[in-house]
C-alpha cells in the first residue's frame, strides 16, 4: 500500500488527447497518464503547469467520469483573470502535456457497493464530481436511487446536458437557475432554498448520503440547509472549489 500511495502523490507528465467546449466558458478535457491506477468517484487530480523559467502553478481538478484505462476527463471553469484555468480552457492544444497526480481524496466518494439513496447538490462546476458519482453508478449497474439539484446560472450554463438529460433510470435530475430562466419555467430565478433541498431531495429519515460541491459560500448554505432538514451531519460530504460567491 505504501508503494501505491507514493506513487499516487508522484507528478506524471498527461498528455491532452481531446478538449471540447462544455459551455461558452467550460471545455471537457481529456487526458492521457501513462499507468493511471484508477480512482473512485469523487476524487481529484492536482494539476501543475511549469513556465519556461521555472514557475510553477499547481491547482485541484475534480476527475469528471470514470477512468478509460489510461484515459481520465476534467472540465475546467475559465475563472477570469485565473493564473491557470485561462490557460487549460483556451490555449492548451491535443499533444500538450501538463505533470498531474493522483488520485486525491478518500472522503468525498461515492462507492459502487453503498446501498444508501443519493442526493446530490452541485452549484455550477461543483457538478463535476457529482457527475462522475452518477456515470460511475451507471458503468456499475448500480441502482441505489440518485437525485441531483444542481444550482446553476442560466441554461447556457448547464454542464453536460445531453448526458443528464435522460432518461436516467433511478437518477432524478432538478435545475435551480440563478440568473436566467427557460420560458414557462416554474421556478423563479434564484439561490436554493431550504423549500428546493425539501422537495428535491430525500427525506432525512431515509439517511441519504450527501454530496455537495460548488463554491464555498454555496456549499456552506447548502449543508446547513439539510442540517436543519435533521440530515445527520456525519453523512454530509463536502468539496469546496473556490471562493464564497464565485
Ligand atoms: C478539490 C477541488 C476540486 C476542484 N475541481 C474543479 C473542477 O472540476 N473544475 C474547475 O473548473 N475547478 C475546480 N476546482 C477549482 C480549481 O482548483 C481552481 O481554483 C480554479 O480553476 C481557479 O484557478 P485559477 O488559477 O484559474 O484562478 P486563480 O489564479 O487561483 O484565481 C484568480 C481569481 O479568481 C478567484 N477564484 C479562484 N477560484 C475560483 C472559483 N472556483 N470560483 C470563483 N472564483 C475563483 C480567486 O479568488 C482570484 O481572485 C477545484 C478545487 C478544489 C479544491
Amino acid at each position: 500500500m505504501a508503494g501505491g500511495t507514493v506513487r499516487r502523490l508522484a507528478w506524471r507528465v498527461a498528455t491532452l488527447v481531446d478538449g471540447t467546449p462544455e459551455t461558452a466558458s467550460a471545455r471537457t478535457m481529456t487526458f492521457h497518464v501513462p499507468d493511471w491506477p484508477g480512482h473512485l468517484a469523487g476524487q481529484h487530480v492536482d494539476l501543475r503547469l511549469t513556465a519556461e523559467d521555472g514557475y510553477q502553478a499547481q491547482r485541484s481538478y475534480s476527475l469528471a467520469a470514470p477512468a478509460d484505462a489510461d484515459r481520465i476527463t476534467l472540465t475546467i471553469q475559465r475563472v477570469p483573470d485565473g493564473e491557470v484555468s485561462p490557460y487549460l480552457t483556451d490555449t492548451m492544444k491535443p499533444g500538450d502535456p501538463v505533470e498531474v497526480r493522483g488520485p486525491v481524496g478518500g472522503w468525498f466518494v461515492w462507492r459502487p457497493d453503498s446501498t444508501a439513496p443519493v442526493l446530490l447538490v452541485a452549484g455550477g462546476s461543483g457538478v463535476v464530481p457529482l457527475a462522475a458519482m452518477i456515470r460511475a453508478r451507471r458503468a456499475a449497474g448500480s441502482r441505489v436511487p440518485f437525485r441531483l439539484l444542481y444550482s446553476v446560472r442560466t441554461p447556457a450554463d448547464r454542464y453536460y446536458s445531453a448526458d443528464l438529460a435522460g432518461p436516467l433510470d433511478g437518477v432524478d435530475v432538478t435545475y435551480a437557475y440563478t440568473r436566467a430562466v427557460p420560458d414557462g419555467w416554474p421556478r423563479p430565478p434564484g439561490r436554493i432554498g431550504v423549500a428546493d433541498v425539501n422537495t428535491h431531495g430525500w427525506p432525512a429519515d431515509l439517511a441519504p448520503e450527501c454530496f455537495v460541491c460548488g463554491p464555498t459560500g454555496f456549499v456552506e448554505a447548502v449543508a446547513d440547509i439539510l442540517v436543519a432538514l435533521g440530515h445527520d451531519p456525519r453523512r454530509i460530504k463536502t468539496e469546496r472549489f473556490g471562493p464564497t460567491g464565485g
